[in-house]
């Protein structure tokens, strides 16, 4: 393949993110598209008012804390976004999750708030099983674990 052919297969224009792909089909309304568009862009957990802040400057329309509270329901019901408990946050599914609904661990770091995804349906159901025979349920379909990503853990060590 001659140079010419590479640089023209690497012209921009095609998004890098695949928007369509990641509403797995699903038709959004322009707000909930809006609302996920959002979440991919920080591709990090973002809270509900910071989302209201960033709507509001773009949409000459008026954006009500329920309004988004409801955009952010759909979107967790069809597995688009996951909520992040630890930082009272939500961040856009990373795909990880290849079914809807399917359980997922979300790394969270202490330093600088990222988020990583894992999907790990046999290990979440050990951990589901030590809970039950103490006759505990888990909340939500999340387990959080808090740690330090490596990047934080780079710049710590320098
Ligand atoms: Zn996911
Ligand atoms: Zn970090």
């Amino acid at each position: 393949m001659s140079n010419k052919e590479i640089a023209k297969q690497q012209m921009p224009g095609q998004p890098v993110t695949d928007g369509l792909r990641k509403t797995r089909g699903r038709r959004l309304t322009p707000l909930r598209r809006q609302v996920l568009d959002i979440l991919l862009e920080a591709a990090e957990p973002v809270k509900a008012y910071a989302i209201m802040d960033i709507l509001r400057k773009k949409t000459a329309k008026s954006v009500t804390p329920a309004s988004v509270y409801r955009t952010l329901d759909f979107l967790l019901r069809h597995a688009l976004v996951h909520r992040v408990g630890t930082l009272n946050a939500f961040v856009a599914c990373t795909d990880s999750c290849e079914h809807e609904h399917q359980p997922v661990f979300m790394l969270v770091c202490a330093g600088c708030h990222q988020s990583r995804e894992i999907s790990d349906p046999p290990l979440y159901n050990t951990i589901c099983a030590a809970m039950r025979e103490k006759e505990f349920t888990i909340q939500g379909g999340t387990i959080e674990l808090t740690g330090i990503c490596p990047q934080c853990a780079a710049a710590g060590s320098e």
